[in-house]
């Protein structure tokens, strides 16, 4: 397990996938240690990095995650499979936001797809979120862009990282939810869907 985390990094850096931060991935699999976080979705598998530290947090964690990018999805398979997680791990190919879901609900989702599509992703898995769910985003600091759109040249950087800013407004008024920032890794935010009994 621990070579084909190495294997997995390495493969990532030569290839440029973007992966997790280890500090990140290292906050996550502590917080589904301490909540006994039990199924998760993942938005963006890229290779499985993610998906197969979280799934390796307890015997009963599993994982469903989705990836669009055909070449990443034929990876994540093979290291899901070097690690015999078959059981655990159900790795989808679509584009996220074409998935069809029904009668599923997770204790976790892990947003870590199309930046600029983080409000659209939140909107559409929320419904598939047990009660006092928890949707965990990553990279919103954006590689230190974040709060700072307004002097970027480039166009495109600068509509994503408006995009990121605007993502961040919406979980803090959002209502539903109870959002908490941590300053780890690329920015992580912790949104707990609220009790609607209360
Ligand atoms: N979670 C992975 C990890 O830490 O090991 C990294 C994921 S990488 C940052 C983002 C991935 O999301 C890319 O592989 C990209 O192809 C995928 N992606 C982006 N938009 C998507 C969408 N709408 N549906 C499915 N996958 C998407």
């Amino acid at each position: 397990m621990k070579q084909l985390i190495l294997e997995m990094e390495s493969y990532a850096a030569e290839h440029n996938v973007p992966i997790i931060e280890k500090d990140s991935i290292a906050f996550i699999m502590k917080f589904i240690k301490a909540h006994n976080i039990k199924n998760i979705l993942e938005i963006g598998s890229a290779i499985g990095y993610s998906t197969i530290l979280m799934a390796s947090v307890a015997p009963d964690v599993t994982v469903t995650t989705i990836e669009r990018d055909e070449v990443r999805y034929m990876e994540c398979l093979k290291n899901v499979k070097k690690c015999n997680f078959e059981q655990k791990i159900n790795v989808v190919f679509q584009d996220a936001l074409e998935v069809n879901l029904s009668n599923v609900s997770y204790d976790m989702i892990f947003i870590d797809a199309a930046k600029a599509q983080n409000t659209k992703f939140f909107e559409k898995f929320k419904y598939f979120l047990k009660p006092n769910g928890v949707i965990i985003t990553d990279n919103l600091k954006f590689h230190g862009y974040t709060g700072k759109a307004d002097e970027i040249e480039s166009k495109n950087l600068r509509s994503l990282v408006s995009k990121i800013e605007e993502y961040i407004e919406f979980l803090k008024e959002n209502k539903e939810f109870d959002t908490n920032f941590y300053d780890v890794g690329d920015g992580l935010s912790v949104s707990v869907k609220k009790d609607e009994k209360k």
